[in-house]
């Protein structure tokens, strides 16, 4: 069965683009010249609204799904939660190929920076539409999505509100009442509303179609959409009800609509007839459904599931079901096809709908060579090269030879200037490659603030003052009372530990709801491992702590930063929209925020917790040292059983040195990180120094008030000299802005005090020492600003 035998045999319906093309052509022109007067006209021509701009009011945005239909606003919300996940699995990794010796090229991929998406308006408005084209953008992490689609005059010249609605469900901000040609040449050449896109995707009459092809040099455009069509491959055991009703609801999408039966049976034919009468007389669109099946449809008869499978692939349906025993064995050998849809209970309506499927696929025998709609239509991947100078002189007397083929010689001269002749390496140029580690880690430098041995150290946030004698005194004892029983393992789950860092931590917690490791970077690094991982995303608002990017990516989880806002705080409307828009499994908090120092009001995170899918982990190192009226997560935890609040004894308990970390959480976490903790990860000295340290929480706890009566000290001090200074909640303040920070941190460390060069460009972070050290940092501050004319402060 070839395709040459079959052509002409399998029916379905012929497209003539032609004529719309030549009428849509000066349409397009005139709106790359005019641009917004352009719309408009056409607009008022086409459409019979006066529109003085496409732009769809916020206002509107938010009315229409205010106004949505409950049932059809769950229906869509579930949509998105199906559709979401799928897409996210598309997203292609980034991958490096070492070709040896320091020769490799990686493929990024990179979101398009824009796109549009054109939502037709039909006789009824599809919502669906608007959320199988905008999930696959936002899931590649497109920057700004628009979306147009048709004015009606009966809704004030605004696009239907269904449209509008899942716009506002998606997030999508930026809408243009606005359709047809115009306005894909809108998105294409851009006008005084609406910014030019890079790729634009959606379905469209014949018009927009056309004008899609007019356009397709100037931006990226998806594949064009024919005529819907399935193909059904039965057998004996399928049900006649069944195939008559999905035969039926594909036919009722148009007239031009194709359904193939292919069958082995050739009693079933008769029977689905036997089925559809009925059924189509009963259709809704009975007359659409008929022109349907009466036109391009028919049933083909098969020796066997192999001949079924060779037709089906010649026709290269858009959706294939597959009815007959064994389907998903069939499935599976499938060539051509958009979606196929396997045994009885997977109809096309549930891939229209809700099978979290795309639903805009390739027609009109195009599945031989494209697919549906993916990320990856908003996608390109970037070839990075890179080579070092042996990796060069490698590959040079090939660039000799095939330049000189080409007669190029310019091409071999640019790679001699680099790499003489008579310098290459050996012919085998095999030199020693460095250890085969994970390409994603592959020339990446370690984290770490620099140890410099200087007098005044503020750069890594560590409490300034050493434990008090009596507190060394009995650290010393607790350790000597572990090392005559050093031979056994330590209790492994930590638990005299756990309950009085409970105890410590109050809010009715108990040693269940409490998890202790090495620093609360191990906690950080346990979590992502059994939530996070391959194939999972966390979320996190920078500038933030560098570890949480640095563990999601160690531990093979992608990372998403969301944004901050500019007093570097968190709106929460926006956060819980990113929340929405990512989906993430993991959501980073913290608060007080390192290096910002602000922390986060309860409302915030609480709204989180309300949207987020998964884990909410809010990171409170700095907890003690927060001002009067900070509030806690951990008030939260009743009532969020996925949300996790870590703290430290590095910071408030002057600990740093013995590394311990813990958490508070619904048991079920805990019992999860049980997974992935390694086997008496915690030492006998470890915890029983914490357990020392705790005995002595309120010696410790007043050193803290003294360091947070330092910090607004030293907020004042740099706000009177005229710098910025971030409210902080923190042992830190982040200060700026310079326009050279770089040279301030520089002339700090000339005059012996080391703070941290972090955060957003122009901005320092410096640590809360001793008041003798605080000291110290404002008389060298101000003797470099002074000596930098004001420090070039911004
Ligand atoms: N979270 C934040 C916000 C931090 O700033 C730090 C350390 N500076 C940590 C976690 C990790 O602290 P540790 O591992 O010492 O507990």
């Amino acid at each position: 069965m070839t395709r040459e035998k079959l052509a002409g045999v399998l029916p379905r319906a012929a497209l003539d683009t032609g004529a719309a093309l030549e009428q849509i052509r000066p349409v397009c022109e005139d709106v790359r010249d005019r641009g917004a007067a352009a719309v408009r006209e056409y607009t008022a021509r086409f459409d019979g609204v006066d529109l003085a701009t496409s732009r769809v009011p916020a206002r509107a945005l938010a009315d229409a799904l205010a106004g949505l239909d409950p049932r059809l606003r769950a229906a869509l919300e579930e949509m998105v939660r199906r559709v979401r996940p799928v897409h996210q699995a598309q997203r292609p990794a980034d991958h490096v190929t070492r070709l040896g010796d320091g020769a490799q090229v990686t493929e990024r991929y990179v979101p398009v920076s824009r796109a549009g998406v054109y939502v037709p308006a039909g006789l009824v408005p599809l919502p669906s539409s608007v959320i199988m084209n905008v999930i696959p953008a936002q899931v590649a992490g497109v920057g700004q999505i628009a979306v147009a689609s048709p004015p009606q005059p009966g809704h004030g010249g605004l696009p239907a509100p269904a449209i509008l609605a899942a716009c506002a469900l998606l997030g999508i901000e930026e809408v243009h009442a606005a359709g047809g040609g115009q306005a894909i040449a809108m998105f294409a050449y851009g006008t005084a509303d609406c910014a030019p896109v890079d790729v634009v995707t959606g379905p469209g009459n014949a018009y927009v179609t056309a004008a899609k092809r007019l356009v397709a040099g100037t931006v990226g455009v998806d594949a064009e959409a024919g005529p819907t069509e399935i193909a059904i491959i039965a057998d004996h055991t399928a049900d006649p009800r069944f195939l008559a009703a999905d035969l039926v609801a594909q036919a009722e999408h148009g007239p031009l609509a194709a359904c193939l039966l292919i069958t082995t049976d050739p009693g079933l034919a008769e029977r689905t007839g036997a089925e559809l009468l009925p059924q189509v007389a009963a259709a809704r669109h009975r007359d659409t459904v008929r022109a349907a099946l009466a036109g391009q449809s028919a049933c083909v008869l098969v020796d066997d599931t192999a001949a079924a499978l060779a037709v089906s692939d010649v026709w290269a349906p858009e959706h294939l079901e597959i009815q007959a025993e064994d389907a998903a064995g069939l499935a599976a050998r499938v060539r051509n096809a958009g979606a196929v849809f396997v045994g009885p209970y997977a109809p096309v309506s549930l891939g229209d709908y809700l099978a979290g499927s795309n639903h805009v696929l390739p027609t009109g025998g195009t599945a031989r060579h494209t697919a549906g709609l993916s990320v990856l239509a908003f996608m390109r991947g970037i070839h990075v090269v890179e080579c070092t100078a042996t990796a060069l002189a490698t590959a040079a007397p090939h660039i000799d030879a095939l330049g000189e083929a080409e007669d190029l010689a310019a091409h071999v001269a640019a790679v001699r200037i680099r790499v003489p002749r008579g310098q290459d390496v050996p012919a085998d140029g095999t030199l020693a490659a460095g250890p085969p580690i994970r390409p994603d880690l592959a020339g990446r430098s370690p984290y770490g603030a620099p140890q410099l041995d200087v007098p005044v150290r503020l750069n890594t946030n560590e409490n300034p003052f050493p434990p008090p004698p009596a507190l060394a005194q009995a650290i010393t004892e607790a350790v000597a009372g572990v090392a005559g029983s050093l031979n056994r393992y330590p209790d492994r789950d930590a638990m005299g530990l756990r309950a009085e860092l409970a105890a410590y931590l109050g809010h009715g917690l108990t040693a269940r709801q409490v998890w202790a490791a090495n620093g609360s970077n191990e906690i950080i690094q346990q979590l992502l491992q059994v939530f996070g991982g391959h194939g999972r995303a966390t979320l996190g608002f920078e500038p933030s702590y560098a570890m949480h990017p640095l563990i999601a990516r160690a531990t093979g989880t992608r990372w998403i930063s969301g944004a901050r806002e500019d007093d570097f705080g968190l709106d929460a409307g926006r956060t819980v929209r990113a929340v929405r828009e990512h989906q993430p499994d993991l959501v980073f908090l913290t608060s007080p925020n390192n290096p910002t120092g602000t922390g986060l009001p309860l409302a915030v995170i609480e709204a989180v917790c309300e949207a987020a899918p998964g884990m909410v982990v809010v990171d409170e190192a700095y907890a003690e040292f927060a001002r009067a009226g900070t509030g806690t997560a951990l008030a939260l935890l009743p009532r969020y059983p996925r949300l996790v609040v870590t703290r430290t004894m590095s910071k408030a308990f002057a600990l740093a040195g013995a590394r311990v970390g813990y958490l508070a959480a619904d048991p079920g976490v805990i019992d999860a990180l049980l997974l992935v903790r390694l086997p008496y990860h915690l030492s006998a000295q470890t915890q029983a120094t914490a357990r020392a340290a705790l005995a002595h929480a309120g010696t410790l706890l007043a050193a803290v008030a003294g360091l947070r009566a330092e910090r607004d000290g030293v907020v004042d001090w740099l706000r009177g000299r005229g710098l910025a200074a971030a409210d902080s909640d923190a042992n830190f303040v982040l200060f700026g802005r310079f326009g050279d920070s770089h040279a301030i941190w520089r002339g700090l460390l000339d005059r012996g005090v080391l703070v941290r060069e972090v955060g957003p460009p122009g901005w320092l972070r410096v640590s809360i020492g001793t008041p003798a050290e605080m000291a110290a940092f404002r008389i060298a501050l101000t003797e470099v600003l002074d000596s930098t004319q004001g420090g070039a402060a911004q």
